[in-house]
């Protein structure tokens, strides 16, 4: 019987469930890569898909990673104003990450900028990010994790159209990006893009764009539109799987907008790698919790925290 207080319980929750998406991909994303392995037609790309899978048996059976590259963790709360760890809830993200660091284990990947010293802990001067959504009455706490890889943050930009530019404009940015950088970012990607005023409006829209589900659109039609034929784009362009040729090179594009300033148009695009590592548990104020994400994860209430080297 564990006697964990509050604060210890959703902590030890948070760092298990990290070290499990660093693990196993979620169900929506695995069910993706199935369905364009099926999709796929050259011999080559059944063998780069069948490794991938291979590579996600391994990794369970291992209990190990399923990329070396365990990213810089992120995480994107949408908390109840009544969510009773409310004010602890950074410090504990951070506690979080370092727990998984050493009982999953993940890569050791923030490093003090401008210093140039590897902290050892994936934690340092403003990480893990942290960004937050307030949610006004409520008492529940949603988390979004992400591994933020450094080969799929390789084709992240944001820049301001001129007004005229349009949407074919936007359509051009992002194009452009997929054909200079997508192949560092191994594909099948997922495209986030962001639309609104300025850069970081655009940015933060199209790192959200990524916790969206594989499959889901943008519920205005004509941004949902824009999603499928970014999407025809992009696998036009032939990348295949681990950029190697194939017929598709994205598990799909996620737009997210605001409304923007009329003479402006700020667009950001951000990308998932086939390793999409992200996940997204419900806690309620009581600590039970939902994933939504991955069906097989399973809370060890007793599970000892990692020993961490001083
Ligand atoms: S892009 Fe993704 S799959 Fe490729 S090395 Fe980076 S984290 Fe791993």
């Amino acid at each position: 019987m564990s006697n964990k207080t509050p604060r210890e319980k959703m902590m030890s929750i948070i760092s298990q469930f990290v070290g499990y998406t660093a693990i196993r991909l979620p169900d929506d994303v695995i069910a993706k890569l199935s369905e364009l392995r099926e999709k796929e037609t050259s011999p080559m790309t059944k063998v780069i898909y069948d490794t991938m899978f291979r590579n996600q048996e391994l990794a369970q059976k291992l209990g190990r990673p399923s990329c070396q590259d365990t990213g810089c963790l992120q995480f994107w709360v949408k908390c109840g104003t009544h969510f009773p760890l409310i004010d602890e809830l950074e410090a504990l993200l951070k506690d979080a990450v370092v727990d998984a660091t050493f009982a999953t284990p993940l890569r050791h990947n923030s490093v003090e900028t401008f210093d140039e010293y590897n902290t050892g802990k994936n934690v340092g001067k403003g990480t893990p990010t942290v960004f937050w959504d307030i949610v006004p009455n409520s008492d529940t706490c949603e988390v979004y994790t992400y591994m933020a890889g450094g080969g799929c943050s390789l084709p992240g930009n944001a820049t301001v159209l001129m007004p005229g530019e349009g949407y074919e404009g936007v359509t051009k940015f992002v194009l452009d990006r997929m054909t200079s950088y997508g192949l560092n970012a191994c594909p099948p990607l997922l495209v986030g893009v962001g639309v609104a005023t300025s850069v970081e409006t655009a940015a933060l829209l199209s790192k959200k764009a990524l916790m969206r589900p594989i499959g889901s659109h943008n519920e205005n039609e004509r941004a949902a539109k824009m999603e499928r034929l970014l999407e025809d784009g992009i696998n036009a362009i032939g990348l295949g799987p681990q950029g190697m040729g194939g017929n598709y090179s994205v598990m799909g594009v996620n737009i997210e907008n605001t409304a923007r300033h009329p003479s402006v148009i700020g667009v950001a695009v951000n990308v998932g790698c086939w390793s999409h590592r992200r996940g997204h548990i419900v806690f309620q104020k009581d600590l039970s919790f939902e994933v939504t994400t991955h069906s097989g994860f399973v809370y060890d209430e007793n599970k000892a925290p990692a020993i961490i080297p001083a």
